[in-house]
């Protein structure tokens, strides 16, 4: 099933998509954490009252971020590429060395918006503003110490993610990269959250991006170095894994920095986000005035 957290009528509704339609279901799950909250008897309850109640045409409502305001930072996997470890490695001339362990970092949880919004940026604070598209696993019933084979319990399914990122914010704070990835409004994600029984194959999705209709990032993600059972088993050996976490798994090769010559975002780009499957996120860069 498909589920979006949409704006309509002056209020925040939950909703279930089908096809170009979207059927309001804010009476059994009246947040979309309430609804990942209540597991596979809530999901039930919202298929049951889709089929009641009224349809709306996707065009007529504004669909939000699936969580509009993550209940706590996104959780987020840098360098699980080897190709985007390699050229990260080459554009700063270094040698190139994968990471024995996950790298976690996370993202404040005011850096998310909507499939559609518009990111604003300030060229007085930086002229690097990059694409990262990535798949995101959302976080079903709570884990700690999840063994690697019980990883896909912990599941509720997953959606489109692009990690934006500030590269010159993110280099010269030494080593954390925390304030270089949580940018205010400038992280995109949905444009829906998608069931864990609709995608069987989630180490196999294509993972696009594009700027202005060109295509910059094209990989699969069966090129990760960490899988999902090894990164959900990693992360809740030390914390428990709560519904509704979010966790960004790393992106591919075809970043701006790394390209020659380097490329970044400005105001009036379009930065497209799709993955196999999952949907597309179109945002256009603005001036943040
Ligand atoms: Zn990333």
């Amino acid at each position: 099933m498909r589920v979006a957290t949409f704006h309509w009528q002056g209020r925040e509704a939950v909703g279930v998509v089908d096809g170009d339609e979207i059927v309001d279901v804010s009476g059994v799950a009246p947040s979309m954490l309430a609804l990942v909250q209540g597991g596979s008897a809530a999901l039930e309850a919202a298929r049951q009252a889709a089929g009641q109640a009224q349809r709306l045409r996707l065009d007529q409502v504004r669909l939000l971020a699936p969580f509009p305001r993550p209940t706590k930072n996104v959780f987020c996997l840098g360098l699980n590429y080897k190709d985007h470890v390699a050229e990260g490695a080459r554009s700063r001339s270094m040698d190139l060395k994968l990471p024995e362990y996950p790298v976690w970092f996370t993202k404040a949880v005011t850096s998310i918006c909507g499939p559609y919004d518009d990111i604003p940026v300030d060229s007085a604070i930086s002229t690097q503003y990059d694409w990262e598209v990535e798949l995101a696993v959302i976080v079903g019933p709570a884990g700690r110490r999840i063994p690697k084979e019980r990883v896909f319990e912990h599941v509720w399914g997953y959606c489109v993610f692009n990690d934006f990122s500030v590269r010159d914010i993110q280099r010269r704070h030494g080593g954390q990269w925390f304030k270089g990835k949580s940018l205010d409004r400038a992280s995109p994600m949905g444009p829906w959250l998608v069931s864990a029984d609709e995608v069987p194959r989630p180490d196999h999705l294509q993972v696009i991006s594009r700027v202005n209709g060109e295509l910059k990032q094209n990989a699969n993600t069966e090129q990760m170095i960490f899988d999902i059972p090894t990164m959900l088993a990693d992360l809740s050996e030390v914390l428990t894994l709560e519904p509704g976490d979010i966790i960004a798994t790393g992106t591919p090769s075809g970043v701006g920095f790394a390209r020659t010559p380097p490329e970044f975002l400005k105001p009036g780009d379009v930065m497209e986000t799709e993955i196999e499957g999952l949907g597309l996120l179109r945002n256009r860069i603005v001036a943040d005035s």
